[in-house]
């Protein structure tokens, strides 16, 4: 909300206009009540919440994580808001999760919360309504479930009603790696402006997930070298570049980076202190806060994740002139692939997968210098820029198609 409201004060927003995006336009809370493999019942709580769909249908992830609140959810669906319209997408934004801990939950108990929730939300979905997407702690898989959960309820396919489909029931190939890809672009573009090379460039990654992972490989194809990598349970570090295929083949089989042979064990909270010219925080929100903004040595940030840098962190970086590429364009390579995925469905005709990926280039280069020019227009940093770009493109559909009735 902070930072909507000083993007209203920069591009001078009518009130009327900043009222209508200040509230989310629907909320809905559920009960989810599933019987666990030994009999009983138990009952979590879950959201989907439409933020604003001026410029299309809500759009946006689903997550399961034991601590997930409303205000996560309606803040990630402003964010959802924002990240549609810097790439310019026919979307609004969306969000929704349930509060559970998937870890504690057996394949067949994570199936029964996907189709109780799914059931739950029912009138929210729809190709013309809201459409899901893998976000924290959920895959393809629970992708299927959500979309066979609405085919079963409404007796007709829906391909058009989710994305990050497995690619046997309508996803696209690379959907999985199109955040990281994005990510991957956006280090570029910003070492390109501040006349750093990407060959031989340090990088340190927090979190080595769905974006992490696939982002390692793609740096390290450039000739980055990934010099410390941490997660929930520990970091490693290796000066001349860890090994990214033998971390891989470590994090399968131990589900952490903590305990790799080939780089020396880190303490999480030092991952920050990490000698390197770029940081891609790829994990949740909140991860950089004011301690591990004043630890950190890169020139760049990139927000692979949702929110990871508080508010006072942003500040300390603006103070050192550390390069913040926003969330809301950084990690818009997700929803762009999303975007085309929706559009296969829809047209029942899949894309040659060259096209998808020329595509999401085009796209996330265009957002980042849309947003750099306006940022240098108005003299603030990226952020503000993307807010701005943001709210100067939702703003002008809410004026256009004005208020009902
Ligand atoms: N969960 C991703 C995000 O936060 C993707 C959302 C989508 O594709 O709808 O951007």
């Amino acid at each position: 909300m902070e930072r909507l409201e000083e993007a209203a004060r920069l591009i001078g927003l009518e009130d009327d206009v900043l009222a209508v995006l200040s509230r989310p336009k629907r909320v809905l809370e559920v009960s989810v009540p599933v019987r666990r493999d030994d009999g009983h019942v138990d009952v979590f709580v879950g959201w989907r919440i439409h933020h604003d769909t001026a410029r299309g249908p809500a759009k946006g992830g689903l997550r399961f994580h034991p601590a997930l609140t409303k205000e996560d959810v309606a803040a990630l669906a402003i964010a959802m808001t924002w990240k549609c319209a810097i790439v310019d997408l026919p979307f609004g934004g969306g969000k929704g999760g349930v509060r559970c801990n998937p870890s504690t939950l057996s394949t067949a108990e994570l199936e029964r919360v996907t189709r109780r929730y799914t059931w739950e939300i029912l009138p929210m979905l729809g190709p013309d309504r809201d459409v899901p997407a893998p976000d924290v702690n959920t895959d393809e898989r629970v992708m299927a479930w959500l979309m066979d959960t609405v085919a079963m309820a409404r007796g007709e396919a829906a391909p058009g009603v989710v994305t990050g489909k497995p690619l046997e029931v309508g996803g696209v190939q690379g959907h999985h790696g199109a955040t990281a890809e994005g990510v991957t672009i956006m280090v570029r573009e910003a070492f390109a402006k501040l006349g750093l090379p990407v060959a031989g460039a340090r990088v340190a990654l927090q979190g080595f997930g769905k974006v992490g992972g696939p982002l390692a490989y793609l740096l390290s194809s450039l000739g980055v070298r990934i010099v410390a990598v941490g997660d929930l349970m520990g970091a490693v570090t290796n000066s001349a570049g860890l090994d990214v295929a033998a971390l891989a083949t470590h994090v399968r089989a131990n589900g952490t980076v903590a305990g790799f042979a080939l780089g020396d064990p880190l303490p999480s909270e030092e991952l920050f202190a990490v000698p390197c010219e770029a940081f891609v925080p790829a994990a949740l929100a909140g991860a950089i806060g004011a301690d591990q903004a004043r630890a950190l040595t890169a020139q760049v940030i990139v927000e692979g994740a949702n929110g990871p840098t508080t508010v006072e962190a942003d500040e300390i970086l603006a103070e050192k002139g550390t390069l913040v590429v926003p969330d809301i364009l950084a990690n818009a390579g997700g929803v762009t692939a999303s975007y085309f995925e929706w559009v296969q469905a829809r047209e029942g005709y899949p894309w040659d997968p060259a096209v998808t990926a020329e595509r999401l280039r085009d796209r996330m280069q265009a957002a980042f210098n849309a947003v750099w020019d306006r940022s240098e227009g108005l003299g603030v940093d990226l952020r503000r820029g993307a807010h701005c770009v943001a709210l100067d493109r939702v703003a002008a559909a809410i004026r256009f198609r004005g208020i009902f009735p």
